[in-house]
């Protein structure tokens, strides 16, 4: 048996039953239609972005990176809470732009644009992060077709990297961005095209739990962007020192301190005024704002003995949440915290792994976990599904019918 998850306390409980939104669980699937699905709630997100509002420096721009969890209609939620977009596709900035958000707050980061996506970012006038020098080049060259100077900040490949990120994208060999020594150079070019310089974006890691690593990566991150800026063809004006808080999924795992967060920025945002007053200073976050606002919600069709071993069978899966099963990007498979959604408190419990319908035995929800004794009809929870998670799995796998989203 693993080790039981921190007490998840996010949503309230009545009647033995989950409720997100003020609905309960039981309710919710009926309202929905059909299981499986996923489940968002705005007030979890609303304080969520209250809380960092509160705590963060005044005049940091916060934005969301739309690829965490990308429904239109909670994007749309989120367009007047926040200061910016981060799009990382033409099917992202479509999202964005639908929503209304002012397309100089929208910015659009990732390795191989294809001209279509440039052509439609620069006629939009969004924020290319330009990730290559060869992407500056064909930007330049949309922009002389479509007579627009496009919008412009260029992504760099620090040399140092982010420590404890569960996820590095930065620091040594990287498809992301220019390495930072191979920048000036970029820079004298770019100020003899028809660019409209911007500033710089950096993006290190993701999924970090360590306050003290985030802050001393963003410290390194402003000082860079200061260097940088010596080299740039116009004054800065925008300085994206990417995000990567984490939120806490497995046993064992603690939150971030969000204090400790908030005064190491205050001190690095005080050198950055100190130096370039000017400069907007970013800070793009995805699944701090979204994960734990989320659940994904799947029924029970089984249950089966096997070798003395409980098999919960449910209709949902690896297909839906291939972050859960731990096939996305783990290396050592964990249980994401999972509950019997309509059994939270009462009744029997027992231990059980829990299972979808797919005929791979990667096609785990959790493995031999502390639950309650689930009956056929009874309703599996996985928590901090907000983010990475509908559109991060392989929903064709199998054939079976896609999950549905629903934000309560
Ligand atoms: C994925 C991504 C993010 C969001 O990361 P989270 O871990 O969800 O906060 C932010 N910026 C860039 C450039 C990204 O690629």
């Amino acid at each position: 048996m693993t080790p039981s998850h921190a007490e998840l306390r996010q949503f309230p409980v009545l009647d033995d039953c989950l409720q997100l939104g003020g609905i309960t669980l039981t309710r919710l699937a009926e309202r929905v239609g059909r299981t499986p699905f996923y489940a968002y709630e705005r007030q979890h997100i609303q304080s969520r972005i209250a809380l960092l509002r509160e705590l963060l420096p005044p005049g940091l721009h916060l934005h969301y990176a739309i690829k965490a969890n990308p429904m239109p209609a909670l994007v749309q939620m989120m367009a007047p809470m926040v200061d910016g977009f981060d799009v990382a596709s033409g099917g992202e900035l479509k999202t964005a732009l639908d929503t209304g958000m002012p397309p100089a707050r929208i910015s659009f980061a990732g390795p191989g644009k294809s001209n279509a996506e440039l052509r439609s970012a620069v006629a939009a006038g969004v924020v290319l992060h330009l990730e290559s020098e060869d992407e500056m080049e064909r930007a330049a060259r949309v922009g002389e077709l479509l007579g627009i100077a496009p919008r412009v900040a260029v992504r760099v490949n620090p040399e140092f990297e982010l420590k404890y990120a569960g996820m590095k994208m930065a620091g040594g060999a990287r498809q992301f961005g220019v390495d930072a020594e191979r920048v000036p150079a970029m820079l004298r070019k770019l100020g003899r095209l028809e660019l409209d310089f911007f500033g710089f974006h950096l993006f290190c890691g993701a999924q970090n739990l360590s306050a003290k690593a985030i802050g001393e990566a963003q410290r390194l991150c402003v000082e860079l962007g200061l260097r940088l800026a010596h080299h740039a063809p116009a004054p800065l004006r925008l300085l994206n020192i990417g995000g990567g808080f984490g939120v806490p999924y497995f046993p064992g795992e603690r939150a971030l301190d969000l204090r400790a967060v908030a005064d190491g920025l205050r001190a690095t945002m005080q050198t950055l005024c100190a130096a370039a007053p000017e400069t907007q200073l970013v800070l793009e976050l995805g699944r701090y704002l979204v994960a734990e606002g989320g659940i994904y919600v799947c029924r029970v069709l089984e249950r089966k003995l096997s070798h003395g071993q409980v098999f919960v069978i449910t209709d949902g899966g690896l297909h839906h949440h291939l972050a859960a099963s731990g096939n996305f990007g783990q290396v050592i498979r964990k249980n994401y915290p999972v509950a019997i959604g309509n059994r939270m408190q009462a009744g029997p419990r027992e231990v059980a792994t829990v299972v979808g319908p797919l005929c791979t035995p990667l096609d785990l929800l959790a493995d031999s976990m502390e639950l309650a004794r689930a009956e056929p009809g009874d309703y599996v929870v996985v928590f901090q599904s907000g983010a990475y998670g509908l559109t991060a799995s392989p929903t064709a796998f199998l054939g079976h019918p896609p999950p549905l989203e629903v934000l309560v």
